[in-house]
């Protein structure tokens, strides 16, 4: 069975504040952003039944899932 709205669970930006994230899944640009590296990394999933994430970059987990226009918005990329 597949939840509709599983993408809600995964966002993280806790930078957002009190701003409420939509998640809508079928905007795509689903993006991940490293806290480290500060700025849009490719991830690896070692666990693809769990929620950790790992920067490909810098192999940190210090990783933020959003869609990329929250993401923008949240870390200020151009
Ligand atoms: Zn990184």
């Amino acid at each position: 069975m597949k939840s509709m709205s599983n993408y809600n669970d995964l966002v993280n930006v806790e930078e957002l504040g009190n701003k409420k994230t939509e998640f809508n899944e079928e905007r795509g640009d689903v993006c991940f952003y490293c806290k480290d590296c500060k700025k849009i990394v490719e991830v690896e999933r070692p666990n693809p039944t769990g929620y950790v994430f790992v920067c490909k970059e810098c192999g940190g987990k210090n990783i933020a899932i959003g869609t990329k226009e929250g993401i923008k918005d949240a870390y200020r990329i151009k």
